[in-house]
């Protein structure tokens, strides 16, 4: 079995706003204490939608990196990398490409929706149609178990499953496997070989989910196993190959979603966002402008908090008795507008003066997130090179 991994990525195609930061960047922080994780800057996958203003991933990149890093991402924890540095994302891309059955990427809800959502842009293109298969690639190629997404993403993680599926089963036949796997289970000792046949015979006859993961949390605990023993006798469990990719589980994250100044949820195309280290005077006057109830026109006219996306920004950062607080001085007309933003404001304030005091490190000397990139990639990379090496075996492009 190979080691547990979370791997996540994001688009460098825009500056982080804080519906990032909510949504994703404090799920990243809790995770990176919890699995070894791996976070990637996906910038291949922005030029599949901004293939003609390149000019704007560049700069992306570095802001989003320093934005993880104030927001609390620890390289001594995950590994941070960029895709394009792993040139092997590319080339597991190309050779999935060809076993992936057109239409299981036609049938991606997200390839329709998207083509018709995004104005302006053309996305007729192979790129944007193959852009599912190569966020399967991104996390093959790590072998990672454990993809954190949100409900909508969870088809792209169904897809890598089946082409990980796919590929073990075309591929992942070793010659003489058979004999392989047989002694590796003699490597069990007498007692666990007994009970591991017992198990996989009741698996591969009456299909006994139970016996399998018996069996699996056999393998787990039996120590003195190669890593190919390992994987071979896992294979040999469910069938007669083996596993050279993983399938991944949707890690489904907490649906948070950080409203907008307009009270929709926060998003660049809806122009209601406040960024990752804005600067204090224009997140003030945002939240001075935000819209409140539309019924309360005057200072003396009650108002209802659930019709105000004021209050929606009261549910993410206030305690408890300033809830109180809003709910009846905004009923009972007791408070004004102004006044029941200004704790909303402050907490944002505060928020944003711990981000950029996290960014200055790295704003003042830029070389330290190229040296993070750098020692991350080289990481990366070296695991993505095992894996490949698998692959070119497993598919007969191994030439010695
Ligand atoms: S008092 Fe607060 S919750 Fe009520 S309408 Fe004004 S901003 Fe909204």
């Amino acid at each position: 079995m190979y080691a547990e991994r979370v791997l996540s990525g994001m688009r460098p195609s825009g500056r982080l706003h804080l519906g990032h930061y909510h949504g994703v960047l404090k799920n990243w922080v809790k995770l990176q204490e919890e699995y070894p994780c791996m976070f990637f800057v996906a910038d291949w996958h922005a030029l599949t939608t901004h293939y003609d203003t390149p000019e704007v991933i560049e700069q992306n990149v570095w802001n989003m990196l320093i934005d993880w890093l104030a927001a609390g991402v620890d390289p001594a924890q995950a590994t941070l990398f960029i895709q394009s540095r792993v040139p092997e994302h590319a080339e597991l891309h190309l050779l999935l490409s060809m076993m992936t059955p057109l239409g299981w990427l036609e049938r991606v809800p997200t390839w329709k929706e998207q083509q018709e959502k995004i104005e302006g842009r053309d996305l007729s293109t192979y790129g944007f149609l193959g852009y599912p298969l190569l966020q399967s690639a991104d996390i093959l190629i790590y072998r990672a178990d454990k993809v954190p997404v949100g409900e909508d993403q969870v088809p792209h993680v169904e897809i890598t499953r089946e082409i990980a599926r796919r590929f073990n089963h075309l591929y992942g036949r070793e010659p003489g496997f058979e004999d392989k796997a047989k002694d590796a289970v003699r490597k069990l000792g007498a007692k666990r070989a007994r009970l591991y046949h017992e198990l996989r015979t009741r698996f591969q006859q009456e299909g006994d989910e139970d016996a399998l993961e018996q069996a699996k949390a056999l393998l787990d605990e039996t120590q003195n196993l190669s890593l190919g023993d390992r994987e071979r006798l896992y294979g040999y469990l469910e069938g007669s190959g083996k596993m050279i990719f993983v399938e991944p589980e949707a890690l489904l994250t907490p649906a948070g979603r950080m409203p907008g100044l307009d009270g929709q949820k926060m998003s660049k195309s809806y122009g209601n966002t406040i960024n990752l280290r804005e600067d204090a005077e224009s997140v003030t006057r945002k939240v001075r402008t935000m819209q409140t109830d539309p019924a309360r026109m005057r200072r003396t006219d009650p108002g209802e908090p659930e019709r105000c996306p004021v209050w929606q920004l009261h549910a993410i950062y206030s305690d408890e008795s300033t809830l109180g607080w809003v709910q009846d001085g905004c009923r009972k007309a007791g408070i004004g507008c102004l006044e029941c933003k200004q704790p909303v404001l402050e907490a944002i304030l505060k928020e944003q003066e711990g981000l950029h005091e996290g960014a200055q490190p790295y704003l003042d000397d830029p070389s330290l997130v190229r040296s993070i990139m750098a020692d991350g990639c080289e990481r990366a990379r070296k695991l993505a090179q095992d894996t490949m090496r698998d692959v070119r075996e497993a598919m007969g492009l191994d030439y010695g």
